[in-house]
This record gives C-alpha cells, structure tokens and sequence, in this order.
C-alpha cells in the first residue's frame, strides 16, 4: 500500500510538466493516483486536480493511458 503511494508520488513528479492545467479551476497541482478497483484493471491510476471534489480522470491501467486521457480532456474543454 505505502509503496504504491510512494509510486503514486514518483509518478507525479515525473509527469508534472506535462501534465495540463485542470480545465475547471485552473490548478496546476495536478496528481497522479494510484487506485484500486473492484473490477478489472483493479491495479489502476488515474489523474486528478488537488482541488477537493473537482476533476478525475477513470482508472487506466497505465499511467500513461490516465495522463493522456487528462491532457486529452483538459484540450478538450468540457
Ligand atoms: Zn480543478
């Protein structure tokens, strides 16, 4: 559990630059999370604004898949 928050906080880290402002308030203390589901990927990350209750991605399998899916939204507007 601890390892995957130590892994959660390494990934943040590394994908800080490119990650986009949150595309509701602004924020740029954006987090990579680390979350398990019930059901398949169960091991699975997701993005999120540090802004409580604001904008998260859904649980990716990767971590790469999650950033992208943030980036794409953040693009997107709405
Ligand atoms: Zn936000």
């Amino acid at each position: 559990m601890a390892k995957r928050f130590e892994k959660a906080k390494h990934f943040t880290e590394k994908y800080k630059s490119i990650l986009m402002p949150c595309k509701y308030c602004g924020n740029t203390d954006i987090r990579i999370v680390s979350e398990r589901t019930i059901f398949p990927p169960k091991d699975g990350w997701s993005v999120c604004c540090s802004t409580h209750n604001c904008d998260t991605t859904r649980t990716y399998p990767s971590v790469k898949a999650a950033v992208e899916a943030w980036n794409r939204r953040a693009e997107n507007g709405k």
